[in-house]
């Protein structure tokens, strides 16, 4: 099984503290989804497998209309064997979801809707520079779920000057509105951001982890407490609404990634397409594919193993990693598990090796404490 991730990158406008790709202009649009098209087409051999999930990411792909959206899905159904009962998932910002745009959706093959909310609160979003304000937000929740029964809502916490409470009535809010999912996330700061630079010229207050980490417990604590499994690090979900796309992901499945700045992984290789609009258009319609590519290495295989089970709620399997990479990668990662397993931020429940609750907000950074300089030298 596997899955087709499509950029979209076109935004209203910059959120302060984004670092992905986008243009606020839409003046390349059409030869953009053309040229997404050619991709699609040009790259099918290199997968083969049924595709289980195709994910319209971005920037804002609910920028897009009902028909540019479903040429895109035609493309991806003519050129590869989708499966059956795929996931279709689109990234919508509340400022685009209008009854009649929820309608146009629901008569599409889309079948899931991931909605950036990031909080109820006019400050943050504010602060965040985001396009829409808290009405919006909470409006077009409850728009889409007449719509579209699978919805997730994406919240950050860790927001500069965003207290305990705020959190926390952030969290009841979008609780209260019965979305079967939530991704939440910590707010980062990221090189060349205008959040990095306010926070440099101190008119924004830095980011304090402890704060974040505090946020991150709570959430963990509410969201089990309405009933949601913390199936991975930032994603919660009631049962049978956990993200068929993330679980591939976190679960090393194949991935094709369609769009400038997209990245595909196929189990021996990591590629990633132009971060560029003008330059991935060019290179397509040149018929040349617009990436660069990277062979992993068995020691790259195994720190993405480590770094992706451990984010998730079953971890890591020694009998997994033997079978994969051999008897000697087991013994290495048990032996670099003991210290982690003494403070008690790892727990041993054969053949898993996971994160206890403890060590649940520090996962990347024991992940990175596993990785393997190199064993084989
Ligand atoms: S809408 Fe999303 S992709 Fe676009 S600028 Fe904001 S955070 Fe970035």
């Amino acid at each position: 099984m596997a899955g087709i991730y499509i950029h979209i990158p076109f935004c209203k406008q910059a959120c302060h503290y984004c670092d992905f790709h986008f243009s606020t202009s839409l003046k390349k649009k059409d030869e953009l989804l053309k040229a997404i098209h050619t991709e699609l087409v040009l790259r099918k051999s290199e997968l083969p497998q049924p595709v289980e999930t195709i994910y319209f990411g971005g920037g804002t792909p609910s920028l897009l209309s009902k028909t540019e959206l479903q040429t895109i899905l035609s493309v991806v159904y003519e050129h590869y064997v989708v499966t059956p009962d795929p996931e279709i998932t689109l990234e919508a910002n509340p400022d685009d979801l209008s009854e009649a745009t929820l309608k146009e959706l629901s008569e599409t093959a889309i079948n899931r809707l991931s909605i950036g909310v990031q909080s109820f609160f006019e400050e943050d979003l504010k602060l965040m520079n985001r396009a829409h304000n808290a009405s919006e937000a909470l409006k077009s929740i409850e728009l889409a779920k007449r719509y579209l029964n699978n919805c997730s809502i994406d919240l950050i916490y860790g927001i500069p000057g965003m207290s305990l409470q705020r959190w926390e009535e952030n969290l009841q809010t979008a609780l209260s509105l019965e979305v079967p999912h939530l991704s939440c996330y910590a707010l980062t700061v990221e090189p060349k951001t205008a959040l990095e630079a306010f926070i440099k010229k101190g008119v924004v207050a830095p980011v304090d982890d402890a704060v974040a980490q505090a946020h991150y417990e709570t959430l963990v604590e509410s969201t089990e407490a309405a009933g949601y499994e913390n199936y991975e690090f930032s994603n919660f979900g009631l049962k049978g609404f956990h993200s068929r796309n993330n679980t591939a992901y976190w679960h090393g499945k194949p991935y094709l990634g369609i769009g400038p700045s997209a990245h595909s992984y196929n189990g021996d290789t990591r590629s990633w397409n132009v971060s560029n609009n003008a330059k991935y258009i060019q290179k397509v319609f040149e018929g040349d594919l617009p990436l660069e590519r990277e062979q992993l290495s068995t020691r790259d295989k195994y720190n993405e193993y480590v770094m992706t089970r451990l984010r998730t709620q079953q971890g890591a399997s020694l009998a997994e990693i033997e079978t994969l990479f051999g008897l000697k990668y087991r013994e290495y990662v048990l032996q670099q598990a003991k210290e982690y397993m003494d403070e008690g931020l790892l727990l041993l429940s054969p053949p898993f090796l996971k994160v206890s609750r403890k060590g649940k907000f520090l996962s990347d950074g024991i992940a990175s404490g596993l990785f393997l300089v190199n064993l084989d030298s």
